[in-house]
Order: C-alpha cells, then structure tokens, then sequence
C-alpha cells in the first residue's frame, strides 16, 4: 500500500490573514459556526475600533500576504471602505476578499465598482434560509460590474424543502456565468447538517463542477496526485495531526489579537517574516478549510 509522503505545494508562501472583522450578523442561519458568540447588530462596545492598530501591523508586513475580511457580517462595520483601500494599496497584500451575506443595497456593493478595487475579491455567502430574488438579482447585477471579482460560495443545503429552489439559482449562476463553488455545510456544536443520499446525488455534479484547484499530494512509490476538496473530503485525506506542517495562516480577532490559526500561538506586535514562517506540528484533527490543503506538509 502507499502512502501519502508530503502534501501540498512548498513553493506556496503566501501568508492569509482571516480577520474576524465583526461579531456580529443581521442573519442567524441555523448552521451558523459562530451563533454562540454572534450579535445581532455592530456596536461600538462589541467591536471596539481596533482596526487601525492592526492596519498598522499589517503595514509592517514584509511578505506577500492575503487578508479576508470575515464576520459576522463585515458589511457591518462602519470603516469597511477605509480599511479595504487603506489595505488593498500595502506594498505586500496581494489581495483583500469580502465574505458576505449580501444583505446591502446593490448601491452599497457598487462603490467597489472603481479601480482602486481591482484587488477585491468579492465573495457572496449563498444561505439557503435567505435565499430571496433580491439576493439573486444583487449577484446578476455586481456580476456585470467591472471590479471587483465577484463569486459565490454557495452551501449546499441539507433540508429537503430547500433543494428546489438551490438548483433554480444553480442555473440561474450557470446561465449569467457566475462563478460559483458549492460546499458542503460543515458540523459544529450546534448544529449537523443531514444529508441524505437523495440530497448528495442532486448536488454532486455540481460539487464536482465547480471544485477549487487541485491539491498535490505525493506518495511513497514517487507518484504525485492532484485532488479536489470533495475527493479529499471523501477519502478522508484532510488529516495530518503531529505532521510538520508551513500553517501560514494567521486569525485576526475582533479585538485586534491576532494568532496562528493552527497552533492558537498569539503573534508579538512585530510580524517578522521570521515569525510568520515557522514550520509547526499540527495539533489539529483535520485542516479546517481548503487554503489550508495547499500550505507544505510532510510526516516526522
Ligand atoms: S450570514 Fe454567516 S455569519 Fe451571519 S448568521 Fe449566516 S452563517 Fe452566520
Ligand atoms: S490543520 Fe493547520 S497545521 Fe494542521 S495540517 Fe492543516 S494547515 Fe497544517
């Protein structure tokens, strides 16, 4: 039997950071992963204004790094336009990507629309429990704006009774070439989605379709295979607990603190290059999202 050498890419250097921009949303999606602590709307006391202090350590930043903007709902918070364009014209960040529920007016994502946003990566959450016409027309029209990038990250339902109508916004996507990825809703604490096999079976081609890039993973017998996230979900291939791992991903709380997503080890004011590549051991039972599949890891 072979087995799985290293995995990932070790010319892959780029630094994330997942800003956790707000703790707080205007929806409560049943499956949401942060309902425990999520507020229902911005206040000053929930999210203090910290953002300038991490501006100020991201400037600092002396290798190429991507920032996600995450929530909550980062629409929420009142400086999003000034830290977006203060970010996205750092000399190292790469790009700047905006999850969202898209509950703004159209008006509001329209002033991406200029050059300044080339960079932005705009990135509308699909919530099957708010999947309105509005927010179909919302993703037809910024589709059709020149900047920023746009695409859908879409959660496949696991209720029947939402099945229908995520294939008529499937196609809906396909006929006005919207980028679109389909994921599967994840378990938390408080919540386990229940696919069924007849559920699986309407989304899978669609799954495949739309599959990020492909991992590379290297065996023992000197064969390399490239996987998607499904393949690697389904074999089961996402494990690497006590492997040394590049974990070049870096969470920024609410509050300003930010830490290595992976080992929880809070980083010092200075981001030094030397701080931010340092090969860890993987603590964790399994790598939480897909970015994480492409950072080098390799067995003790
Ligand atoms: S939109 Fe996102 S953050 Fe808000 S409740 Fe839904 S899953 Fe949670
Ligand atoms: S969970 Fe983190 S440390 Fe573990 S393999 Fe995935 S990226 Fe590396």
């Amino acid at each position: 039997m072979k087995n799985i050498v290293s995995c990932g890419d070790k010319e892959y250097q780029l630094i994330t950071f997942d800003w956790e921009f707000v703790d707080s949303c205007n929806y409560a999606c049943s499956y949401c992963a942060a309902a425990d602590w999520m507020k229902p709307k911005f206040t000053k006391s929930s999210s203090p204004a910290k953002h300038k202090i991490v501006l100020a350590r991201l400037s600092q930043v002396r290798t190429p790094f991507a920032l996600e903007l995450q929530g909550g709902e980062p629409t929420l918070h009142p400086h999003l336009f000034d830290v977006v364009s203060e970010a996205i014209q750092m000399e190292f960040c790469k790009t700047v990507d905006i999850t969202t529920n898209l509950s703004r007016p159209l008006s509001f994502y329209k002033r991406f629309d200029v050059p300044l946003y080339k960079g932005l990566e705009l990135t509308a959450s699909y919530h099957p429990e708010y999947a309105t016409d509005a927010y179909v027309e919302k993703c037809v029209a910024i589709s059709q704006f020149q900047f920023p990038k746009f695409s859908i990250n879409f959660n496949v339902p696991d209720k029947k009774e939402h099945w229908d109508r995520a294939l008529e916004v499937i196609e809906i996507f396909r006929e006005h070439n919207i980028k679109h990825t389909l994921n599967l809703i994840f378990a938390t604490d408080f919540y386990t989605p229940e696919y069924t096999k007849e559920g699986l079976a309407l989304f899978e081609p669609y799954i495949q379709e739309t599959a990020l890039d492909e991992v590379p993973f290297h065996f023992s017998d000197g064969s390399t295979e490239l996987l998607t996230e499904p393949e690697i979900l389904r074999q089961k291939l996402d494990r690497f607990k006590g492997w040394k791992c590049a974990a070049l991903m870096f969470t920024i709380q609410p509050n300003g603190t930010i830490y290595n997503t992976c080992t929880g080890e809070e980083m010092p004011m200075g981001l030094t290059n030397e701080r931010l590549f340092r090969t860890v051991t993987c603590p964790m039972h399994h790598c939480p999202c897909d970015t994480m599949y492409y950072f080098y890891k390799e067995p003790q």
